[in-house]
């Protein structure tokens, strides 16, 4: 559950998350339903969460657990397919309570104020391990989480209203948010739009494919080829169609 939450969550808003979150988790309550599912309702269940290939590689993670079980450290669950470090931290320490700090960029932003300093890579880490309540982990993961979503925000932080304020060093700090590329009129909605089109109506030519799918004729062709590089699509006789 932590999992699909957290990779669900990465490059997508909270708001549009928490529906299909809910819907996904009653389709597929266990790895096993998940690791059983067919790639069209897999997709359809993804909404429109958009990078797809998520899902894809979220189902691969649910291959690996039903064969060996939940790797229970962030270490271990570092080599899931599609589990980065952000996330494999915050399945261990949030799941299985590993005294691990889950650092995005809310938590860079508020510890690079409180140390006066943008912090990066290593030294990010080891400031991060160094100041985490070891005795609560998941509690001040998701403080720091929360205070970097709420109150340490990038541009304009609400200083007198921050319950940590003698810790901070420099608010001047600044720690830009991820960028989120323009989404309308990009080969990633043509992506979106050959998948969905494809789970639809099952393999077609690739001409009424396009048609179907309407829009730039490039963008239509960059995300084609790199749908059936990724083997997502895949040739079906002389139609194309989603892979199992
Ligand atoms: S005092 Fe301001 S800048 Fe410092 S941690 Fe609190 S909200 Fe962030």
């Amino acid at each position: 559950m932590v999992l699909v939450s957290e990779v669900m969550a990465q490059q997508t808003q909270i708001s549009r998350v928490v529906p299909a979150f809910e819907a996904f988790l009653k389709r597929f309550p266990q790895p096993e339903d998940l690791a059983a599912a067919d790639l069209g309702e897999l997709l359809s269940m993804w909404g429109g969460l958009g990078y797809q290939r998520r899902a894809i590689r979220l189902r691969e993670a649910a291959l690996v657990v039903v064969s060996t079980g939940w790797p229970r450290t962030s270490a271990g669950l570092r080599d899931l397919p599609g589990v980065g470090p952000y996330t494999a931290a915050a399945v261990a320490c949030f799941a299985f309570g590993e005294a691990v700090p889950a650092v995005d960029t809310n938590l860079r932003r508020v510890l690079s104020r409180w140390t006066g300093e943008p912090l990066q890579a290593r030294r990010l880490d080891e400031i991060a391990a160094e100041l985490l309540d070891r005795g609560r982990p998941a509690t001040w993961n998701q403080a720091i989480m929360d205070l970097g979503a709420t109150v340490c925000t990038p541009r304009s932080p609400d200083c007198p209203a921050c319950p940590v304020s003698e810790w901070c060093s420099d608010p001047g700090v600044y720690v830009a948010p991820p960028r989120q590329s323009r989404y309308e009129g990009s080969v990633r909605q043509a992506r979106a739009r050959i998948l969905k089109t494809l789970a639809g109506h099952g393999p077609l030519e690739v001409a009424v494919l396009a048609e179907l799918v309407d829009g730039d004729a490039d963008r239509f062709d960059q995300a084609l080829a790199a749908l059936m590089g990724e083997s997502i699509v895949i040739e079906v006789g002389d139609r194309i169609g989603l892979a199992s």
